[in-house]
């Protein structure tokens, strides 16, 4: 089986090659740490994530990059207001941001590179960039030269004239041609500063990216991933840059995620229309949100509204209840037809989960394969009262590594997390009470017995002695 993937550079599907073989090298565009981040950036981290999940279920060893923008005039700018330092700003909402995607359950990318210690490589790119004739300075400002990256547009499809055209309306002097962009910027009134060959300033946002994803992931990347919004201008002037300075592909899979919407418009901080993590995960709780997040395939919009999330979480209970039901089967020896019907269903359906991830990670039919799954499960425990060992062993692992593994959705809690799990703890307490008052009554402790049985009533459980054996049950449920 071959994966396949969507490359924004060529834009169409093609089968997935890693440069080096077993490895995958990605980068993620990561946050810049000036607010907490709403659910519309969770989605670009979770569906990173998933796809980091995904390559190495399928036994690659991965290496994930994502960077934090830790000096950007959105920085700059809340410092001001706040009467906080830049530095103090950044590192309360990149502490921030780190809870945030961790209570997603989004693995720890291997290195988090922040761009204020980067600074240093990236006046060595932008020196070299000069030197080679793509970058020019003036008055402390360094911009690339666009006419001279014949490639350039590559990604997004923009042509140079358009290009040109559009960036005519907002003219600056110091551009030779109006497409041209910041490599680095001088320092202005109240703004922080690094010593540079073309005196105090600060880089610009594209260099970040392409220098420090060289820096750790090499030359040439597998892929390279982010909203779309970020293909142009910042993907297009990251391979500018790269392939400027290396003469290499920069990226050979660039893979873009759609927005998240709230009644058809994007979700984001300048139209007010954002919920943040924080917030939608007391609402919510992580694993509805994470499954609301990779319910719709990447590429397509994803709308937040009350129905999506009721989905959601309907979904999730459904699963959750279904292991449940499952891990609280008796076990039995022998393996029947039962068993192997169960089985066949489940494998076959693993392969449907496969072959979804496979087209491009295409989560929502791989989320069908597991509802496949949960059906094969309620079926069989509705009409049997056991299960064979190896049986529920390997119908448990196959979900488990499915839905928590890949999708990232927690199957099992600890307990007090779940109310079905707690359930299931009160009725193995109460069988075990039962029986050693059984046990009590069969040597004729009746005084101790009568009280076992009062507390219990008293607790809210209906407790009926007959001649055979003692029964319960909850109250409520009269
Ligand atoms: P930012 O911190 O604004 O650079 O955003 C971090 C990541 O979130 C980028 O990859 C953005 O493209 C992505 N992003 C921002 N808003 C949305 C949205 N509404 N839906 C999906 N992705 C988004
Ligand atoms: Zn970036």
């Amino acid at each position: 089986m071959t994966l396949r993937v969507f490359n924004t550079l060529g834009m169409r599907k093609e089968e997935f090659v890693p440069l080096r073989e077993g490895e995958v090298r990605i980068y993620v565009c990561g946050p810049t740490v000036y607010d907490f981040i709403h659910i519309g950036n969770a989605r670009a981290f979770v569906v990173a994530d998933v796809v980091r999940r995904y390559l190495e279920y399928r036994g690659f060893k991965v290496t994930l990059v994502c960077n934090i923008t830790d000096v950007d005039d959105k920085i700059i700018r809340k410092a001001q207001e706040t009467n906080l330092s830049i530095q103090q700003i950044s590192e309360m909402y990149s502490d921030a941001y780190f809870e945030d995607i961790a209570a997603l359950n989004v693995k720890k990318p291997d290195i988090n590179p922040r761009a204020t210690q980067h600074i240093s490589d990236m006046i060595i790119a932008i020196q070299r960039l000069i030197e080679k004739g793509y970058a020019y300075e003036v008055d402390g400002d360094v911009y690339f030269d666009v006419s001279k990256f014949k490639d350039y547009g590559k990604l997004s499809g923009n042509k140079m004239e358009a290009l040109e055209a559009g960036a005519r309306i907002e003219v600056n002097p110091k551009k030779r041609n109006p497409a041209d962009f910041a490599l680095w910027k001088a320092r202005k009134d109240g703004e922080p500063g690094w010593h540079s060959p073309w005196g105090w300033g600060r880089p610009g946002w594209h260099i970040e990216c392409s220098t420090m994803a060289m820096k750790y992931l090499g030359e040439t990347l597998d892929i390279h991933m982010g909203g779309k919004d970020l293909i142009f201008p910042h993907h297009e002037n990251e391979i500018a840059q790269a392939e400027a300075l290396t003469d290499k592909p920069f990226v050979r899979y660039w893979l873009h995620n759609e927005w998240l919407t709230v009644n058809g418009q994007k979700m984001s901080k300048s139209l007010g229309n954002f919920i943040t993590v924080r917030d939608a995960l007391k609402m919510y709780g992580p694993q509805v949100l994470r499954f609301f997040l990779i319910s719709a395939h990447y590429r397509s919009p994803l709308d937040f509204n009350s129905e999506s999330i009721e989905a959601a979480k309907a979904n999730v209970e459904k699963i959750l209840s279904a292991v449940e039901r499952l891990l609280s089967m008796a076990e039995k020896d022998e393996r029947g037809l039962e068993e192997e019907t169960l089985l066949s269903q489940v494998r076959e359906a693993k392969k449907k989960f496969n072959e979804a991830m496979d087209d491009d990670f295409n989560t929502p039919l791989a989320i069908a394969a597991v509802f496949e799954i949960i059906k094969a499960i309620n079926t069989y425990v509705s009409q049997n009262n056991a299960i064979e060992r190896s049986t529920k062993r390997e119908v448990y692992e196959t979900i488990k590594t499915l839905v928590e593994d890949v999708l990232g959705i927690k199957i099992r809690f600890k307990v007090g997390e779940s109310a079905e799990r707690q359930v299931a703890i009160v009725k193995g307490l109460m069988d075990l009470i039962l029986e050693v008052r059984q046990e009590m009554r069969r040597r004729k402790e009746w005084k101790i017995s009568d009280e076992i049985r009062d507390r219990l009533q008293r607790m809210g459980f209906i407790i009926e002695d007959t001649p055979k054996e003692t029964r319960w049950r909850f109250k409520e449920t009269i």
